[in-house]
């Protein structure tokens, strides 16, 4: 069995093998293992020093203030808090907000459990790029809107939304702004100070960090309001209680570290990499790109494929590791919501892969995976015409 080649990295990164070593250095009996709550003793003290570096680390990528960071357990959590805890403390103003048809899951269940909690949703569609119009948003603000919430890059078809205009757009109406920005660090600039977001979730396990461990991003001056959702001893000014997993932020802050100082090198590495996988199928005939041209990030690349169906398509490409949907709807096997949102046709959403490249993707392996998919794809096509013939 050959080595398998991972091009799936937007639904997870390997660790960098120097954030690995971080890691487990705040674990053993030897390491740094104390409570950071622990305000007596000196490893307490050092795990407590560990956390607020990676805080400094973390609130350095984004460019807010370290105080503005609360530890989370991932993404999926920093929505729920951001989503929840916002619209909940914000229900006295009014009930009425807003989200697009093409977030993550973690978003749109959200805002799916608030609507049976007597709150009022408008679903945005996305433009045929996936990018969601700040007028369309703008259209969609009435009296009581408390909340909009947009994800900075889409998880699927690696496009980014204009969150600047956006959220411009919401300061003026004072409504308050939740980003997932779970696929945009280490990929794009982010820069709170100049994106006027109030809220935002970030993600360890997509920018080679480990898994179980994110941040929210909370405005201060003036203060978000936001209502906790995990009671219990008042960890990160009270909004989210629980003993902080020392060795997971201060990995997250290492990773963050790293992205931050890899960013442009990163982009140029990867957008190299996107052009030459598209250059190996260029010999293939009806491959479409889905999203938008220049306002995306280079490592997600959504491809659709004329006269095949996706699941054949991934059958055939074993020992290549990519996805059809995200890794959450692919579970289902239903073709990719967020494909479909864009309104393509069935039998295209079908057809559709996400190859997703990262830190450790290889020159060779895209050549490698571009040569497997265009012998794939004429295989499955010769197939089906000699089915046709047949008949
Ligand atoms: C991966 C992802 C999430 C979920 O993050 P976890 O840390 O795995 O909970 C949320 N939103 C987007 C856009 C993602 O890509």
């Amino acid at each position: 069995m050959t080595k398998t080649i991972y091009l799936d990295y937007a639904a997870t990164t390997p660790v960098d093998p120097r954030v690995a070593e971080t890691l487990t250095k705040y674990l053993t009996p030897d390491g740094i293992f104390g409570n950071p709550a622990s305000r007596s003793h000196a490893l307490g003290w050092q795990a407590e020093a560990a956390v607020e570096q990676a805080r400094k680390q973390v609130a350095a990528l984004i460019g807010c203030d370290a105080r503005e960071v609360v530890w989370t357990s991932g993404a999926t959590e920093s929505d729920n808090l951001a989503i929840k805890g916002a619209a909940q403390a914000a229900s006295q103003r009014g009930r009425h907000i807003i989200t697009s048809r093409v977030e993550h899951k973690a978003v749109l269940d959200c805002f799916e459990w608030l609507e049976t909690q007597g709150f009022e949703v408008t679903w945005l569609d996305p433009d045929h790029t996936g990018r969601v119009a700040p007028d369309t948003v703008a259209d969609a603000l009435r009296e009581d809107t408390i909340l909009v919430s947009l994800m900075a890059v889409n998880n699927e078809l690696g496009v980014c939304n204009d969150i600047e205009r956006v959220g411009a757009m919401l300061r003026e109406k004072g409504v308050i702004f939740h980003v997932d920005a779970a696929q945009a660090t280490g990929k794009m600039a982010l820069d709170v100070s100049r994106m006027p977001v109030d809220l935002m979730a970030l993600s360890a396990h997509k920018v080679y960090g480990p898994k179980g461990v994110g941040a929210l991003y909370v405005r201060r001056s003036p203060d978000v309001v936001v209502a906790a959702q995990m009671h219990g001893g008042g960890h990160e000014r009270g909004l989210r209680s629980g003993t902080l997993a020392t060795h997971q932020i201060a990995a997250m802050g290492h990773a963050f570290a790293l992205a931050d100082a890899q960013l442009e090198d990163e982009r140029a590495e990867l957008e190299r990499l996107r052009a030459r996988f598209l250059d190996g199928l260029a010999e293939l005939p009806g491959v479409h790109v889905h999203g938008h041209e220049t306002q995306r990030v280079p490592g997600i690349l959504n491809l659709g494929f004329e006269d095949i169906d996706g699941e054949s398509l991934i059958l055939a490409l074993r020992g290549l590791a990519v996805s059809s949907g995200s890794a959450c709807a692919s579970a289902t096997m239903e073709p990719s919501y967020v494909l479909r949102g864009i309104g393509l046709p069935e039998s295209i959403a079908q057809g559709s892969l996400r190859f997703s490249f990262g830190r450790f993707t290889t020159a060779e392996e895209v050549d490698e995976a571009a040569g497997r998919v265009v012998e794939a794809v004429g295989r499955l096509r010769d197939h089906a015409a000699g089915r046709r013939a047949t008949v």
